[in-house]
C-alpha cells in the first residue's frame, strides 16, 4: 500500500492533494485526529502557496473545455458523481463520523443521501435554468448564465462533505472549475470525493482538492488573480480576512457565516413541539451554524416549557457517535471544547444559572447545557458558542420578543413556535434572518434561497441563486431584422 494511503474505518483514503487529476504530495504534513478517541487518523499533505498556485493553474487550464461542455453532458457527469456517492455511501458515512465525530446514523440516513442529492438537484436545475426572452422596442433580450471561471471553495469542519458539495455541485453545473479546500480538522471525505469524481469521468482539473491551513494555503488561493469566485462557509473573523484578500482582484464572494439564532416560544404554542424544537438544537453537539441557541419564551409559560425541555433533554444519550442509540457525540477538537467551556464558565461567573449541564463531560464531550438568568448584552447571549449550549430568556409581549430576537449582529435563521397564524405572519415579517421556520426546524429545500443577513453572511445560494453567483449572467439584446433606427 502506498505510504500516502491511510485506512480509516476500513476505508482507504489518499492523504495527498488532488490537482489536475493527479495525486500530489507536499513535503510537510499535518496530523488529522479523530474526535471520538483522539487517535491519529492520518498525516495529511499540508499545502502551501505552491500547491495553491498549481491547483488554480489546473482549474484555469481545464476551464475552457468544461465551460464549453454542453449542459446535458455536465448534468450527466454530476449524476455519475451522485451514483458514486450512493455506491460508497456507507464508506463516506463511516469516514466522516470518524473524522468529525457527528452521528453515524445521521450521516447514513440524512447527510450522505443529501450529498448525492446536491449533485442530482443542481444537475437537474441546470437543465431547467432559463429566462423568458423579452422585447424592448422590438429588440429581443436574451438572458444567459455563462460560466465564470475557476472557483475557490472553502469549507468548515462541522458538516464537511455536505457543505462542500453544496458548493461544488452548483459550481460544476455552472460550467466553472473548482479548487476545494476542506477544513484541516476534517479533510478526509473531500479526498474521497476527488476519487469519486475521477471514477465518474470528470475531466482532469475540473475539480481539485488542496488541503492545509487557512494561513498557508487559504490565503494564496483567495488572493489569486485567476480565481473568479470565492464561496466560503466558516466564521466571521476568517470571512473578514478573505474579503480583504479578495478585494485586490474584486473577486465576487459568497459568505455563509455564523449565527446566534433565536427560538421564540409564544404562550399559544404547542409547548411539547416547542420543547422538542429546543432540544433539537443539541444536534451535532450544537456545532451547527443554524442552531437556535437563544430560547425566548413568553413569561407565563416559561416554567412549563422549561419542565418539558428538561424532561426531553434528560432522555438524550451522549456517547460514541458510531452507536445507533447515541444522540450527541463529542466536540470536534480539544480547542473547541476549551472554547465552549470558557464561554460557559464566564457566563456562570457573570451570574448565569445552569438549568442543566454547565460543565464538561468525559474526554472531548461537553454536557448539554441550558443557561438562564443571562443579560441580553452579555457575551453568552451575543457570541456564537458552537457547542451544546443554549440560553433561556423570557419576554412579556410580541414587541419585546422581536426586539430581543433581532438584538444581535447575526441574522442567519430564526424559529417561531406559535399556534396563531396571524401572529406568525406579523412576527416573521419583522425578524431579520435568512431563513425563518414556523413550528418546525431545519426543513431545507435546495431550491430555496439560503444565506444570512448582517454578519451571518453575504449573498444567497440555492436554486437559481446559486447559478446567479457562480455564473456571469449576461443579457444579449438583438435588433429586429432590418432595424435601422438608431437616431
Ligand atoms: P473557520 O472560519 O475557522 O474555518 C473555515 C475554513 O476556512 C477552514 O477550511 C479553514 O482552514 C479556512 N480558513 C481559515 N483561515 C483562512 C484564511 N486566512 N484564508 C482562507 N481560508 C481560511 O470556521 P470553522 O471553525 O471551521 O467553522 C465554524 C464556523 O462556520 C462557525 O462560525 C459556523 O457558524 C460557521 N458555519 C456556517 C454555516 C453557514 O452555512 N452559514 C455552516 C456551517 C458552519
Amino acid at each position: 500500500m502506498s505510504t500516502h494511503l491511510t485506512t480509516v474505518a476500513g476505508v482507504a483514503v489518499d492523504t495527498r492533494h488532488f490537482i489536475g487529476g493527479e495525486r500530489i504530495a507536499s513535503t510537510e504534513t499535518f496530523t488529522d485526529v479523530s474526535p471520538i478517541d483522539g487517535s491519529v487518523l492520518a498525516e495529511i499533505s499540508r499545502g502551501t502557496a505552491m500547491e495553491a498556485a498549481a491547483a488554480v493553474a489546473a482549474a484555469k487550464a481545464a476551464f475552457p473545455a468544461w465551460a464549453a461542455t454542453p449542459r446535458a453532458e455536465r448534468a450527466r457527469l454530476l449524476h455519475a458523481i451522485a451514483d458514486g456517492v450512493e455506491r460508497r455511501l456507507e464508506e463516506l458515512a463511516l469516514v466522516e463520523t470518524t473524522d468529525n465525530g457527528a452521528l453515524l446514523r445521521s450521516h447514513r440516513r440524512g447527510v450522505m443521501p443529501r450529498v448525492a442529492h446536491n449533485f442530482r438537484f443542481f444537475a437537474n436545475w441546470l437543465l431547467e435554468l432559463d429566462h423568458e426572452d423579452f422585447t424592448t422596442r422590438g429588440h429581443t433580450n436574451h438572458v444567459t448564465w455563462d460560466p465564470a471561471g475557476p472557483c475557490v471553495l472553502i469549507t468548515p469542519w462541522n458538516a464537511p462533505l455536505m457543505l462542500a458539495t453544496w458548493k461544488v455541485a452548483p459550481a460544476l453545473a455552472a460550467g466553472d472549475t473548482v479548487v476545494l479546500k476542506p477544513a484541516e480538522w476534517s479533510p478526509l471525505t473531500a479526498s474521497l470525493l476527488a476519487d469519486i469524481a475521477a471514477e465518474a469521468g470528470l475531466p482532469a482539473g475540473v475539480l481539485n482538492v488542496v488541503q492545509g491551513y487557512g494561513s498557508e494555503v487559504g490565503d494564496p488561493l483567495t488572493a489569486h488573480p485567476d480565481v473568479r469566485r470565492i464561496s466560503f462557509t466558516g466564521s466571521v473573523p476568517t470571512a473578514r480576512h478573505i474579503a480583504a484578500s479578495a478585494a485586490a482582484n474584486l473577486t465576487p464572494l459568497s459568505l455563509e457565516l455564523g449565527g446566534k439564532s433565536p427560538l421564540l416560544v409564544f404562550a399559544d404554542a404547542d409547548l411539547d413541539l416547542a420543547a422538542g424544537l429546543a432540544v433539537e438544537q443539541y444536534d451535532n453537539a450544537g456545532q451547527v451554524c443554524l442552531a437556535a441557541t437563544r430560547i425566548l419564551v413568553e413569561a407565563p409559560v416559561a416554567e412549563e416549557f422549561t419542565r418539558r425541555f428538561t424532561e426531553k433533554a434528560a432522555a438524550l444519550r451522549q456517547g460514541d457517535p458510531r452507536e445507533e442509540s447515541t444522540d450527541i457525540g463529542p466536540t470536534i477538537h480539544p480547542r473547541q471544547l476549551e472554547k465552549i467551556d470558557g464561554f460557559v464558565r464566564r457566563a456562570l461567573e457573570a451570574g448565569a444559572r445552569a438549568v442543566i449541564g454547565g460543565h464538561r463531560g468525559e474526554g472531548q464531550y461537553y454536557v448539554p447545557t441550558l443557561l438562564t438568568d443571562v443579560r441580553q448584552d452579555s457575551e453568552i447571549v451575543q457570541e456564537e458558542v458552537f457547542g451544546p449550549v443554549l440560553t433561556l430568556q423570557t419576554f412579556e409581549d410580541e414587541d419585546e420578543a422581536v426586539r430581543l430576537a433581532n438584538d444581535t449582529r447575526f441574522g442567519l435563521a430564526a424559529t417561531v413556535a406559535t399556534g396563531d397564524a396571524e401572529r406568525a405572519a406579523r412576527v416573521t415579517a419583522r425578524l431579520v434572518a435568512g431563513t425563518v421556520w414556523v413550528n418546525c426546524f431545519f426543513v431545507r429545500d435546495l431550491k430555496a434561497p439560503f444565506g444570512g443577513s448582517r454578519h451571518s453572511g453575504v449573498g444567497r445560494e440555492g436554486g437559481t441563486w446559486s447559478f446567479d453567483f457562480y455564473c456571469d449572467v449576461k443579457n444579449t439584446v438583438t435588433a429586429p431584422k432590418g432595424f435601422k433606427d438608431h437616431g
